[in-house]
């Protein structure tokens, strides 16, 4: 099937959640429209039907999420719960794991919250110190986390740590499931310029004992498998900033068509015009590539997922600033009144350019990686 164009389920399903979202809207209450969009089925539809999902990928996820978010009220924890965390357990988890999160994570009544950033490593994951060590068959964990999204609203949070391998002494990357009340997990809400249901935390993992199946996946195939959670995370938060931008400008083009300052809506004027439809163009676009990227994710090639997600995340948050700044602009002084409620967007539309990696490590990446240029770093 070509990502080019959706199939009918696909289009249904877009079709399904906009309705949804048209009827909740920008003033909406987060838990409701979680629990609503729960027992739709579409907080699941990438999950496995076997474990209570929907048995889609993340091309049907990102619909969600995107509609969600062209209708003003985005679902943030879609691209933590069932994207990163849903998909590392359905594909790594042992069947015992699947079984007490996924259907949990589908139905909505079980979120999981994702921890890879830490103060002192940010941008660089190779420095990040949270570590594992075995204590008996369980497991001690200790370091620190930073700008975790939903650790309060969230069961248990899947965190990045590292093991030693007893050959090398390397630290290798391992996720472990660590429980909200987990003794010596603690956390601190960080005063973010943000207001959604959704807060960030700086995390203290002091001493934290987890038992043996606390571990998701593999020891020895840490990289790989939080590839497989990274690159549905990048996917969904380019479907985050196309349906925040799609948003923003439709709210803009409804108030150029009406507001009349000389003899024409300010629509009229090509310099209000054409910037709307550049934005629109350009999300647009960036949803082709990230067809491209859900598509070469759910038909299994990791490899190239990964280049085509990193580019979509990079196209959908500059084109979602741009699309956000545009809309602002052209309601003049309403832009910036509560009333129309577009100014602390440009706040929501700067995240899906720093995370969950920034705009220069992407391209970082693509000169490294995709055009062989030498590194700086
Ligand atoms: C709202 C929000 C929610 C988040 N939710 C989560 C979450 O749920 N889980 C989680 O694990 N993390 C989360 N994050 C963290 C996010 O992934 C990080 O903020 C992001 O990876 C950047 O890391 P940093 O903030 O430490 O920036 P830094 O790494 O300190 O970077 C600062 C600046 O320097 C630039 N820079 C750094 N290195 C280079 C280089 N080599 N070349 C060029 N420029 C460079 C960066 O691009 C950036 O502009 C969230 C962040 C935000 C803002």
């Amino acid at each position: 099937m070509s990502p080019l164009i959706e199939s009918e389920e696909q289009k249904a399903l877009r079709a399904a959640v906009a309705t949804l979202g048209t009827r909740h809207g920008r003033n909406h209450d987060p838990v409701e429209l979680w629990s609503e969009a729960a027992k739709l089925g579409y907080l699941g539809v990438n999950l496995p039907e076997a474990h209570g999902g929907g048995g889609g990928g993340i091309a049907d996820l990102s619909i969600v999420l995107e509609e969600l978010g062209a209708a003003g009220c985005p679902l943030l924890m879609l691209v933590v719960s069932p994207a990163i965390c849903g998909t590392v357990i359905a594909r790594f988890g042992t069947e015992e794991q699947k079984q007490t999160w996924l259907p949990g994570i589908a139905e909505g009544t079980r979120i999981m919250a994702f921890g890879i950033t830490e103060p002192d490593a940010g941008s660089n994951s190779h420095r990040i110190t949270t570590t594992a060590r075995r204590d008996g068959d369980d497991w001690i964990l200790n370091g620190r986390k930073v700008f975790i999204s939903g650790v309060d609203i969230a069961d248990a949070t899947l965190i990045v740590g590292r093991t030693e391998d007893a050959r090398t002494g390397n630290l290798k990357p391992c996720l472990f499931i660590v429980p909200r009340d987990a003794p010596g997990f603690e956390r601190r809400q960080i005063d973010m310029e943000l207001t959604g249901r959704e807060k960030q935390f700086e995390l203290t993992l002091d001493d934290v004992r987890l038992p043996a199946d606390a571990l998701v996946g593999d020891e020895d195939a840490g990289l790989l498998q939080l590839f497989a959670g990274l690159n549905p995370e990048r996917i969904m938060t380019a479907a985050f900033a196309i349906g925040l931008g799609r948003y923003a400008v439709s709210r803009a083009v409804e108030y150029a068509r009406d507001r009349t300052v000389w003899r024409q809506p300010i629509g009229a004027h090509q310099a209000i015009a054409h910037p709307l439809a550049q934005a629109h163009i350009d999300l647009e676009l960036a949803r082709l590539m990230m067809q491209k990227a859900a598509f070469l994710y759910d038909s299994g090639d990791d490899t190239a997922a990964g280049e085509a997600a990193n580019m979509a995340k990079y196209a959908a948050g500059e084109a979602c600033v741009k699309a956000v700044d545009q809309a602002v602009h052209t309601l003049g002084g309403n832009g910036l009144t509560r009333e129309f409620g577009l100014a602390s967007l440009i706040t929501v539309a700067r995240v899906s350019r720093i995370a969950p990696v920034s705009r220069e490590m992407i391209l970082n990446y693509v000169s490294h990686q995709s055009l062989g240029l030498p590194k700086s770093y």
